[in-house]
C-alpha cells in the first residue's frame, strides 16, 4: 500500500510495538487487558476501562506488532536481524526500546541472558555477529569492539571506565564526526567476551546509583558494537569498512509530572522528557523526509547517535506497552508517540 514516505525511508526507519503479558500480580489482582494485539493486521486496539457506553475504542496500525505471547527470537528475527546484517556490511544501525517503566524495555533488549530462549536482542546480536564472522569467506579480517555508556541527567558516564565518577564530554571533529571523548572500547573475540563486558557494565550501573530501579528508569543505556572488516578488493588493495550498532535501553517514558517531583527530581524529569521528545522529533523528521532541519543537537542522546540515525543508517524503535487497564493512559501515550514516529 502506498504511504506518505518513500520506500527507501520506510526501509531505514521502523517503529514496531510490543505488548507484554499480564504479570502474576496483575492476574491475581484481577486486572483486565485494555489492549488487543492483532499481529496479522498489525493493529493495536485499546479500550479505555473508564469509557462511557458507546465511546469508540482507539485503533493504531503499525507495520509490525508483537502480541504478549511472542517469542524473543521472533522479535530478534523480525526487528534486529536485518539491522545486524547491515552493520556487518559496514552500515550503522540503532535499535531503541521505548516505553513506560515495567513494560519490557530491558526484557526486549537484554532479556534473561542465562536462558537461551529468553535472551533478548543484545545477546542474540552477539551470537549473530560472531556466527557471521566464523562463516565469512575469503581473506576478510574482522575486529569487533564494544563500548557501554549511560546518559543520566544529560551527563555521560562510561560504564566500562575505571573511574565511575568521571563524566565524559561529547565532542565533534570534522574527520570523525560526533564522539565521546575518552570512552573506553574493548576488543572482543567471541560472544562470551561480549557477555562478560555487558555484565561488568551492568554492575557499574548499579554502583553509580542509590536506587537501581529509580536510576535505570531515569537513564538511557547505550551498548555499542563496532564491527570493522578488512578485505582485499578486486584491485588487490585492502579495504576497511566499519559498521556501528547501537543498542539503546531508553529511560522510562512515564509522565514525570504526575509523580509530583520537585527540586532535583523535577530537573531530572524535565531532562528525560526533553531527550525523549527530541528523539521523537528527530525520528519523525527523518521519516517525513521533508524537514530541512533535524534537531539532533537538542539532546545528548540524539547528538551522540547523530551519525547512526538517518542517511544510510537503519533505525528501529520497539515501543513497549503494558496490557493492563490501569496502564491505559500511559499505553495510549506510548502508542501516540510511536504512531507519530513511524
Ligand atoms: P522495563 O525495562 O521497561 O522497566 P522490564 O524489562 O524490567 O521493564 O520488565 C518488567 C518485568 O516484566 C520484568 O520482570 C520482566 O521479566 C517482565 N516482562 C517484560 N516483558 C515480558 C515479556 N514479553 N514476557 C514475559 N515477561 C516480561
Ligand atoms: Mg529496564
Amino acid at each position: 500500500m502506498p504511504s506518505k514516505k518513500s520506500v527507501k525511508e520506510a526501509d531505514n526507519v521502523r517503529v514496531v510495538v510490543r505488548c507484554r503479558p499480564l504479570n502474576a500480580k496483575e492476574v491475581s489482582n484481577g486486572n483486565q487487558m485494555a489492549v488487543k494485539v492483532d499481529e496479522i493486521r498489525g493493529t493495536i486496539t485499546a479500550r479505555n476501562p473508564k469509557a462511557s457506553v458507546g465511546e469508540p475504542e482507539k485503533n493504531y496500525t503499525f507495520d509490525t506488532v508483537f502480541a504478549p505471547n511472542c517469542k524473543q527470537l521472533d522479535v530478534y528475527n523480525e526487528v534486529a536481524r536485518p539491522i545486524v546484517e547491515c552493520v556487518l556490511e559496514g552500515y550503522n544501525g540503532t535499535i531503541f526500546a521505548y516505553g513506560q517503566t515495567g513494560t519490557g524495555k530491558t526484557y526486549t533488549m537484554e532479556g534473561v541472558r542465562t536462558v537461551p530462549e529468553l535472551r533478548g536482542i543484545i545477546p542474540n546480536s552477539f551470537a549473530h555477529i560472531f556466527g557471521a564472522i566464523a562463516k565469512a569467506e575469503g581473506d576478510a579480517r574482522f575486529l569487533v569492539r564494544v563500548s557501554y555508556l549511560e546518559i543520566y541527567n544529560e551527563e555521560v558516564r562510561d560504564l566500562l571506565g575505571k573511574d565511575q565518577n568521571v563524566r565524559l564530554e561529547v565532542k565533534e571533529r570534522p574527520d570523525v564526526g560526533v564522539y565521546v571523548k575518552d570512552l573506553s572500547a574493548y576488543v572482543v573475540n567471541n560472544a562470551d567476551d561480549m557477555d562478560r563486558i555487558m555484565t561488568l557494565g551492568n554492575k557499574n550501573r548499579v554502583v553509580g546509583s542509590t536506587n537501581m530501579n529509580a536510576h535505570s528508569s531515569r537513564s538511557h543505556a547505550i551498548f555499542t558494537v563496532t564491527v570493522e572488516c578488512s578485505e582485499k578488493g578486486p584491485d588487490g588493495q585492502h579495504h576497511v569498512r566499519v559498521g556501528k550498532l547501537h543498542l539503546v535501553d531508553l529511560a522510562g517514558s512515564e509522565r514525570q509530572s504526575k509523580t509530583g517531583a520537585t527540586g532535583q527530581r523535577l530537573k531530572e524529569a524535565t531532562k528525560i522528557n526533553l531527550s525523549l521528545s527530541t528523539l521523537g522529533n528527530v525520528i519523525s523528521a527523518l521519516v517525513d523526509g521533508k524537514s530541512s532541519h533535524i534537531p539532533y543537537r537538542n539532546s545528548k542522546l540524539t547528538r551522540l547517535l547523530q551519525d547512526s540515525l538517518g542517511g544510510n543508517s537503519k533505525t528501529v524503535m520497539v515501543a513497549n506497552i503494558g496490557p493492563a487497564d490501569y496502564n491505559f493512559d500511559e499505553s495510549i501515550s506510548t502508542l501516540r508517540y510511536a504512531n507519530r514516529a513511524k
